[in-house]
């Protein structure tokens, strides 16, 4: 089976970690595309609080894949992208659409992964987090596609974290991001 390396960045409050435990609980249901495959999820690292890793079988596109995704404690990347070229490695960057700061973050966190990389093929999707928060929204959806737009490789996405919407999108794209590189 291929095995995938996912890291979640972004500032800290976006919803990382939210987003990847939604994702990593969650049973899909039976479509065209993709089908369940939940066969098991297990928390494989210690610090509860700074940086956990899972691994969570899926069916993508009729191909099964295991999915290693690593929820960082932030910005940090040092030690998540190396210099050496991993297979089938990709990257969700995470902003929280209330909070502009968390946005503009972003555009250095990608810079950075792509020096450290010393590549500019780095499969990524932008992920504005916590739709659901439409009043307090300063970071619009245009903003988002705009962004990743330039960005290649990218595909941008809106999720709501707490109501699992847009979750699972935000990882099949990314494994498709990968597989077409
Ligand atoms: P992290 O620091 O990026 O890992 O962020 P967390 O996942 O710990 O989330 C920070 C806070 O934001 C928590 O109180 C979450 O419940 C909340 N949160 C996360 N995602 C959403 C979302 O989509 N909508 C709303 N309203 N709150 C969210
Ligand atoms: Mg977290």
């Amino acid at each position: 089976m291929k095995e995938y390396k996912l890291v979640v960045l972004g500032s800290g409050g976006v919803g990382k970690s939210t987003l990847t435990v939604q994702f990593v609980q969650s049973r899909f249901v039976e479509t065209n595309e993709v089908s369940n495959e939940d066969i098991y999820w297990k928390r494989a690292s210690s610090h509860a609080t700074i940086e956990d890793s899972y691994r969570k079988q899926v069916r993508v596109d009729g191909q099964q894949c295991m999915l290693e995704i690593l929820d960082t404690a932030g910005t940090e990347i040092h030690g998540h992208a190396r210099p050496i070229h991993e297979e089938r490695e990709g990257f969700i960057l995470v902003y929280n659409v209330t909070d502009d700061v968390s946005f503009n973050d972003l555009i250095e966190i990608r810079e950075e992964i792509l020096r450290v990389k010393d590549t500019d093929k780095v499969p990524m999707v932008l992920v504005g987090n916590k739709c659901d928060l439409e009043d307090d929204r300063v970071v619009t959806r245009e903003q988002g596609k705009g962004l990743a737009s330039q960005w290649d490789d990218c595909t941008s996405f809106e999720t709501s974290a707490t109501d699992t919407l847009g979750v699972k999108e935000v990882f099949f794209e990314l494994v498709r991001l990968i597989n077409m590189i």
